[in-house]
């Protein structure tokens, strides 16, 4: 099926300490049995959530989703760990890389919801980047002795942005050096690129892991110098998979390329920022402006007059206003099978409402993946 719906899926973490302490109650249902999330109306003794009740009515509100994840409850049957999530999500999207289909998956939500958690996540707990990283080496390796007609190339990038600026993570942070920013170019045929961006080749999960930890160190460097950039930053972890299938019969070569990309976004509290005056203004108003343009792209995308045949979407999706939406073209509205994870915190009603509306349009959006395979000779 050439054209599928970008698939949205949502994760509800556990309480934080703080939440504890302020007396947090639980907001989220997830019913086990149809994946549907219902964000209930909060008391009014939790002070985080009793601003909101002074400036519109709150309800109860039911949203349906392709999963929802209860990570909430450790003790619960229900519970998703990291490792329900990778396969129930990660592990169908790298059956389709290797058939030959690009693929994103994206983390939406505000800052401390279990964004960076969910892809990355702890050394105990792997998130779904390093999940994919084994898997596909594991892989790989089953296949080289099985088929050896088939050849494996791995290429591995990562970059963030930030304040419209792309940052290499894979080159080491130089100590009292500005950082070096890179340029975003267009091919006719690979859309668009970060000029001059690391691409390493990886043989092994180790080589690939190492790379990780590199990338992740270089934006966690940057975050504690800057006033917390990871909360402002997108990061994009890259996985170019190339298969080289020799048939030996006829002596024919047909390569078959599929692009990984797993996206940690910026924390959504700061789409916000359109709305903010003054200091914020002043503080750079372009620290959000991927943000907000991803907004405005996947309303654009999720518009039931784009899905017309015929209708020239390039013309209205404003991809090229931020560098994020211009980088994610394809991922967004193009060649690529597509994922959405919304996380949420268990016990923000406002936040949570406008995380799980945000979802609730991405389920509309469509995207039109091919096989990406070429005769070689
Ligand atoms: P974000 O990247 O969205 O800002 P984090 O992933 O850093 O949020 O999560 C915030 C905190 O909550 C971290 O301490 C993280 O370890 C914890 N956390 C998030 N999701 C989960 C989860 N599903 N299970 C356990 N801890 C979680
Ligand atoms: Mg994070």
């Amino acid at each position: 099926t050439p054209g599928g719906n970008v698939r949205v899926v949502v994760r509800v973490r556990g309480f934080l300490p703080r939440e504890i302490e302020r007396g947090a109650e639980c907001l989220i249902e997830m019913n086990p049995l149809n994946q549907a999330t219902t964000l209930l109306v909060p008391n009014d003794t939790d002070p985080a959530n009793t601003r909101s009740k002074t400036r519109k009515v709150i309800e109860e509100k039911a949203f349906a989703f392709d999963n929802s994840f209860w990570s909430f409850d450790k003790k619960d049957e229900h519970y998703a760990h990291q490792e329900d999530v990778y396969n129930s999500l990660g592990e169908e999207f790298l059956d389709h890389n290797f058939e030959g289909y690009h693929t994103c998956i994206f983390a939406y939500g505000q800052t401390g919801s279990g964004k960076s958690y969910t892809m990355m996540g702890t050394p105990d707990q792997p998130g779904l980047i390093p999940r994919t990283c084994e898997d596909l080496f594991q892989r790989i390796e089953a296949a080289q002795s099985e088929t050896p007609n088939i050849s494996y190339n791995v290429r591995v990038s990562y970059f963030e942005v930030y304040n419209e600026h792309v940052r290499d993570l894979l080159v080491p942070v130089q100590q009292n050096q500005p950082p070096y920013y890179l340029k975003i170019r267009e091919s006719p045929t690979e859309g668009p690129y970060v000029k001059d961006l690391t691409d390493a080749p990886v043989k092994n999960i180790s080589e690939i892991m190492r790379y990780m930890k590199m990338g992740d160190a270089s934006r966690t460097t940057a975050s504690t110098k800057m006033n917390d950039t990871s909360s402002r930053s997108h990061s994009v972890f890259t996985i170019m998979l190339k298969q080289i299938h020799h048939d030996m019969d006829t002596d024919e070569t047909t390569e078959r390329t599929a692009r990984i990309r797993l996206v940690d976004l910026a924390g959504s509290e700061r789409a916000k920022a359109t709305e903010a005056t003054g200091a914020r203004l002043r503080e750079g108003s372009n620290i959000n402006k991927s943000l907000t343009t991803l907004g405005r792209v996947i309303a654009a995308l999720a518009d039931p007059k784009q899905q017309r045949p015929g209708k020239r979407n390039k013309d209205v999706v404003p991809y090229r206003d931020s560098i994020l939406t211009w980088l994610l073209k394809d991922s967004l509205g193009g060649n690529s099978k597509t994922a959405m994870i919304a996380c949420i915190a268990p016990s923000d009603y406002d936040e949570t409402l406008s995380t799980l509306r945000y979802a609730d349009q991405a389920k509309r959006i469509r995207t039109r993946a091919i096989v990406n395979q070429d005769h070689v000779s």
